[in-house]
């Protein structure tokens, strides 16, 4: 059992509360800036507070960004008409960088998780409906992950779109069922994408 001071501590009680570091790597971290150059903690603090400071969502997609709005919503060489609907910001980047899609995006920041206590309206399923007013998208395109939640996401999302008039179509099953659309390469989330079918 180690015994650390106050702002050790402290240090390794804030690594700890991040995403899959557990209290060894929480006590490796902190002691690895312990061991390097001041400079390394400095810059390290100014990357937090500024991406604290200078991101949020964008108020039409709810991407994040520095500049609102973001600059895929606001790319005139965008098809206004496609709007692809994903879970999380880094689905936005794994299809940005698959190439194959040039249409706009809204992100759901989660999935409907009875588990979790997540519902509908955690989600920002009414910003995506007030976007929808303007009748000038065509085609919802549900990217939600194909695991349980997201099923169930695109499931509650198609029966809401629906009576609007849209298309509403789910990205085909080359994703590999229960997987997250972050880790498809960049030719399976193309085929998902040519390949999808109206839903619901
Ligand atoms: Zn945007």
């Amino acid at each position: 059992m180690l015994y650390f001071s106050g702002p050790v501590a402290r240090l390794v009680d804030e690594f700890a509360k991040l995403p899959g570091i557990g209290p060894k790597t929480a006590q490796r971290l902190a002691f690895h800036i312990l061991n390097s150059p001041p400079e390394l903690a400095q810059s390290l603090a100014r990357a937090l507070v500024e991406v604290r400071q200078s991101i949020r969502r964008c108020s039409r997609c709810c991407n994040l960004t520095d500049e609102d709005p973001c600059a895929i919503c606001r790319d005139p060489a965008r098809n206004t008409r496609l709007l692809c609907v994903v879970e999380e910001p880094r689905d936005v980047i794994a299809m940005e960088k698959a190439r194959g899609y040039r249409g706009l995006y809204h992100v759901l920041h989660g999935a409907i998780s009875p588990m979790e206590g997540i519902g509908p309206d955690d989600l920002t399923i009414k910003e995506l409906l007030s976007r929808l007013q303007n009748n000038e998208v065509e085609e919802v395109i549900l990217a939600a992950n194909s695991d349980v939640e997201g099923e169930t996401t695109a499931l509650y999302l198609a029966r809401l779109l629906k009576p609007l008039g849209i298309k509403v179509t789910r990205i085909a099953h080359g994703i590999p069922v229960g997987s997250d659309l972050e880790y498809a390469d960049a030719m399976t989330l193309n085929k998902a994408l040519e390949g999808r079918g109206e839903f619901g």
